[in-house]
């Protein structure tokens, strides 16, 4: 553990080393505490078996545990600066590639074909950039990549969202997003000292568990994304005014009402009320046959 990239110490003396400025605007907080790390291989349960893709390695910090645990690492990381830096604090590991692309541009099926067996199963493991984690995630999921688990060090706030039940004031549509595609999980609450520089933000370690199926059948995936939005356009108002509004151009109130009472749901609930399964329900009732 001493000899880990992930302490204080090491870290100052590659900055030094590269003469090395972090990047505001890329996300960069490195970690630089080596047990968040083997709680984070924890959570997302690698094991030799298992492959991992890393999205933005930094200094490779969490790379290391990666390779030291799973059989194979891919990181993909965007700031060509680090290719270097990377290439020697990881020297020691034969288990790794780095791909300097930027993960929302990357072709990650043919990255994956490239680099990992057939049948091989992937894990996703990342301590992501905060400035575009709903970006990064919702691409992930509606590749449907080949990945059995995605596990991410994100910003409290959004991973409280994104695992939320209704009725609490987190969830809202991008409960929705994430919860179609996974089993959404918040594993551990982290504090800002375990990274540098500090972030602004408290964060959370989020593991998603990627379903073999949707948990519900809809006519239109995106007119039911769009809908759920709607029902959450404004919180305090019900649904059947967040539907009169958004359907202000198509359908009467009376048609609106209909339709509500065909998905057997009471207009004057409020859409933070609605679980899954009644916004799939009101979804392909709204839906135009
Ligand atoms: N994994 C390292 C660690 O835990 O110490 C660094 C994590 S840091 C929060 C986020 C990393 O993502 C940075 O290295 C940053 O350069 C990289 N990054 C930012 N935007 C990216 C993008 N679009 N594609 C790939 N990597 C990106």
């Amino acid at each position: 553990n001493n000899k880990a990239i992930a302490t204080p110490t090491k870290t100052k003396e590659i900055l030094n080393k590269y003469g090395f400025s972090f990047k505001k605007s890329l996300g960069q907080n490195f970690l630089i505490d080596v047990n968040i790390l083997e709680k984070i291989i924890e959570v997302a349960g690698i094991d030799k078996e298992i492959a991992a893709i890393e999205i933005g390695p930094g200094m490779g910090a969490l790379t290391e545990q990666l390779a030291i645990h799973s059989s194979k690492v891919v990181a993909f990381e965007i700031d060509q600066r680090l290719v270097p830096i990377l290439e020697d604090t990881l020297q020691s590991y034969t288990n790794i590639e780095i791909v300097n692309e930027d993960i929302l541009k990357a072709d990650i099926k043919s990255v994956m074909k490239k680099f990992f067996k057939e049948g091989q199963e992937v894990k996703i493991v990342a301590n992501l950039p905060y400035y575009i984690t709903t970006p990064i995630l919702m691409n992930l999921l509606m590749e449907q990549l080949p990945v059995s688990s995605i596990t991410v060090m994100i910003q409290k706030e959004v991973a409280d969202r994104m695992a939320a039940e209704p009725n609490t004031k987190s969830y809202g549509s991008l409960s929705i997003a994430i919860q179609y595609y996974t089993h959404a999980k918040v594993a551990v609450n982290v504090p800002k000292t375990v990274f540098m520089p500090q972030p602004n933000v408290d964060s959370s370690v989020l593991h998603l568990s990627l379903r073999e199926t949707p948990p519900v059948t809809v006519k239109d995936e995106s007119f039911f994304f769009t809908l759920v939005q709607a029902c959450f356009a404004q919180r305090r108002k019900t649904l059947r005014n967040n539907l009169a509004r958004h359907f202000s151009d198509t359908l009467t109130k009376e048609q609106i009402e209909s339709k509500l009472q065909l998905a057997g749901i009471d207009g004057t609930r409020r859409g933070e009320s609605l679980n899954m399964n009644e916004f799939a329900d009101l979804a392909n009732s709204f839906y135009p046959a």
